[in-house]
Order: C-alpha cells, then structure tokens, then sequence
C-alpha cells in the first residue's frame, strides 16, 4: 500500500535519510525503532507527504506521492492518512468532541452528523462524559486518546503516528497503545507508529529498525538465540 523506495534527504548538510527502503502491506502495523536522530521522524513524513525526499521514490496505492504537487498531497493527507503526534494536536480551546469532528468537517459534513460520529468514539476510548470538555483541560493520556479518535474519526486508509505515548508515563501510555492498536486492528486500518518503547514494538506486525537513515530488520542485528 505504502513503500519508500531509495528515499534521500537532507536537511541543508545533515544528512536525515541515506536511502531508505521501506513496504507497508495493507492492514499492516509497522513499528519504527531507532536511536534518535537516525531519521524515524524523517521517515514518517515522507512517506505521510509531509516532506518530500531529495530522491528516491515514495509510494502509495501505486501513486507517486513524491511528484504531487503540495495541493495533491495535502488533499491525501487530509482525506487518506490520520496523525497523532507526541504533543499539543488538539485545539485547546475547542471542545474534545469539536476536536474530533474537526476532520470530518473540514471533509464537509454537517456539524450535526461530525458531531455524532466524533461523539461515537468516546465510549470505545474510555472518554465517556469528556466530550464537552475543553481539550486544553484534558489530562495527557485524554488528550492523546481525543487525538487518536480524531486520526481515526475519517476512517484513514493509514494511521501515522510517531511517539504518540512518548508524553505519557509508562502506565497510560501502554492503554493509550492498546487502544490505538485495538483500533487500528477493528478498523482494518493500516499503521506506521514511530515508538521508543520495545513493548509497544511487540504489539505490531512487524518492527523495522532505522539506522543512520536506513531501515534495517532487527534480526539482523540481535546476537544470540
Ligand atoms: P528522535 O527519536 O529523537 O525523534 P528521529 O529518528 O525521529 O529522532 P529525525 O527527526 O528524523 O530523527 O532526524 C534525523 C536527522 O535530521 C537528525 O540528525 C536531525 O537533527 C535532523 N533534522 C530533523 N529535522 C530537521 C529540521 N527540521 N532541520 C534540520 N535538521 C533536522
Ligand atoms: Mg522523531
């Protein structure tokens, strides 16, 4: 569904991605691991169409993302792909449930009709009674499961999320990525998450390690049995 082929880039001379390989499956979760500043971040945006690498090729549903013009890649990530990041995604001052309808108005439906299909994905995130709540009163792990109702609310094609527990303590982020997964599973939806945390790693498909700007499998780099 997604891939990155020889992807470069280089952020004026630091080098971010050396030629990166990397194939998503439909309805695969990958994780991304790495030391920081081995490019992760890097990655996810380019294959979410954020940025566009120097060269190489990035790929989905066998379209050239890397050719669109800006105006064509960010119509794909608002209507394909859902984001949740580490921090601040939320509106503060709107409401959890404008929030999470936020996507589905800006895809043009009626306020009436976003508001209750955002309001649909409280009680599966244990945000039952939050829905009024202004989201700058939300603590963190709230605000990081308004943010994953919000990435999902418009049923994207792929989830892109990069540390989105690394704000959190170990606790709430491991139901913040049970929820999230469970999610990403029910839905059939297809996931790139960027996590420092090998438990986290555990509940994908697939881990994918990121090296100096290149993936590498993890196999290849454990010893022993
Ligand atoms: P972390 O785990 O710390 O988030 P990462 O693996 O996500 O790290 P990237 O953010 O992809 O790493 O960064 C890769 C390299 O590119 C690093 O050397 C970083 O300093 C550099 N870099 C990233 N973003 C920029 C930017 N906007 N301007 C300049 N250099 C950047
Ligand atoms: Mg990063």
């Amino acid at each position: 569904l997604l891939e990155a082929r020889a992807a470069v880039l280089a952020f004026g001379r630091t080098p971010a991605l050396r030629g990166t390989d990397l194939r998503v499956a439909r309805g695969e979760i990958v994780a991304v691991m790495g030391p920081s500043g081995s490019g992760k971040s890097t990655l996810l945006h380019c294959l979410a169409g954020i940025l566009v690498p120097d060269s190489g090729e990035i790929l989905f549903d066998g379209r050239r993302v890397d050719r669109m013009r800006e105006a064509e890649r960010s119509e794909l990530r608002r209507d394909r792909f859902g984001f949740v990041f580490q921090f601040g995604q939320l509106v503060p001052e709107l409401t959890a449930e404008e929030n999470v309808a936020m996507p589905l108005l800006l895809g043009g439906a009626r306020r009436g009709t976003a508001l209750t299909e955002a309001r649909d994905w409280f009680p599966r995130l244990g945000l039952e009674g939050l829905e009024r709540r202004r989201s700058g009163e939300l603590s963190g792990g709230q605000a990081q499961r308004v943010a994953l109702a919000r990435a999902m609310v418009a049923r994207p094609d792929v989830l892109f999320a990069d540390e989105p527990t690394g704000s959190l303590d170990t606790y709430t982020g491991e139901q913040v990525m049970e929820l999230l997964v469970d999610a990403v599973r029910a839905n059939g939806t297809t996931a790139v998450i960027v996590t420092h945390d090998a438990r986290v790693a555990a509940c994908a498909d697939r881990e994918v390690m990121v090296r100096d700007g290149k993936v590498t499998s993890p196999h290849l780099e454990r010893t022993g049995p």
